[in-house]
């Protein structure tokens, strides 16, 4: 198993990995891609034949909920990746509530008002199916790899442990413990430490300066209530992208986002805005080390 960072803390159920123990970690690099349609006038310009046969990148951008659908269709690809990027990372949140994304994915799998934790691992191995989340410092994110004719299910999965994860207190209860385990791991690492060190001189008192996982008073307190908020607040149309790639068909996948995240609000309650559940802080670079 490769070395852990702290760029990402990532969970994984599906056919090709049982089951994992919360503490498991995976590296993971994050490609990004920019694509832009190939003209004939850049065609002239030799690119390299993978270049030219890239799959365009359609994106829709839903005016009324401000939900944004982004697809690359790969002809011939039986198996798709579809998921949910959500603007929820550790720098979203505040000091009483740091922790909480990070908490929100380790539950988000131990089941919700439709499916209980083991049916939604077996759903997911009869279709042989692949579920995958993390959190990033900027990101919380859910996906799933499918075959073609399961990317309807898998979107009805990805929203459900999204928006109705049971969010049990014995379960949340018993999760305290694995994460502060995978706190101590983290800790272990000196390369996963001195990136946690590194955001918490460069950006102190701002949300990019909080770890991932949160404070151990955090993890030993945050309650039902505080994981409910932060869904509450954060998990806004406009704050998310669907994202799908292979064997989509961008129409569908609309569709799809439309029907199961479209509904979602699009704004903040007046009275959650500058509530300590919310962190909009821009992040100042204040520059400092640690000795
Ligand atoms: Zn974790």
């Amino acid at each position: 198993m490769v070395r852990p960072t702290s760029l990402l803390r990532r969970r994984i159920i599906g056919s090709t990995a049982s089951v994992t123990s919360s503490s498991s970690h995976y590296h993971h690099h994050l490609r990004q891609h920019r694509r832009s349609n190939v003209t004939a006038a850049a065609a002239d310009l030799s690119f390299p034949s993978y270049l030219l046969a890239a799959p365009t990148t359609d994106i829709t951008r839903f005016p009324s909920s401000g939900l944004r659908v982004a697809s690359e269709t790969m002809p011939g690809s039986n198996t798709a990746t579809v998921g949910v990027w959500i603007d929820a990372g550790s720098r979203y949140e505040t000091p009483h509530n740091n922790g909480a994304a990070h908490f929100l994915e380790h539950m988000a799998f131990k089941g919700t008002s439709r499916r209980t934790q083991y049916q939604l691992e077996i759903e997911i191995e009869n279709m042989g199916g692949h579920l995958n989340a993390y959190t990033s410092r900027e990101q919380t994110v859910y996906f799933a790899k499918v075959f073609q004719r399961d990317v309807p299910r898998a979107m009805d999965i990805l929203a459900d442990i999204l928006l109705n994860s049971r969010l049990d207190p014995v379960a949340i209860s018993r999760e305290r413990d694995v994460i502060l385990r995978e706190m101590k791991e983290v800790n272990r690492h000196e390369e996963e430490l001195v990136l946690d060190h590194l955001h918490a001189t460069a950006f102190q008192g701002y949300g990019l300066g909080r770890t991932i996982l949160g404070p151990e008073m955090n993890i030993r307190g945050l309650t039902k209530e505080d994981l409910r908020t932060y869904v509450d607040t954060h998990y806004l149309a406009p704050s998310m992208v669907v994202a799908g790639a292979g064997a989509v068909d961008h129409a569908e996948l609309c569709d799809l986002a439309d029907k199961y995240f479209g509904g979602l609000r699009t704004e903040l309650d007046e009275d959650m805005k500058g509530s300590d559940a919310v962190c909009n802080d821009v992040g100042v670079f204040v520059g400092s080390d640690v000795r």
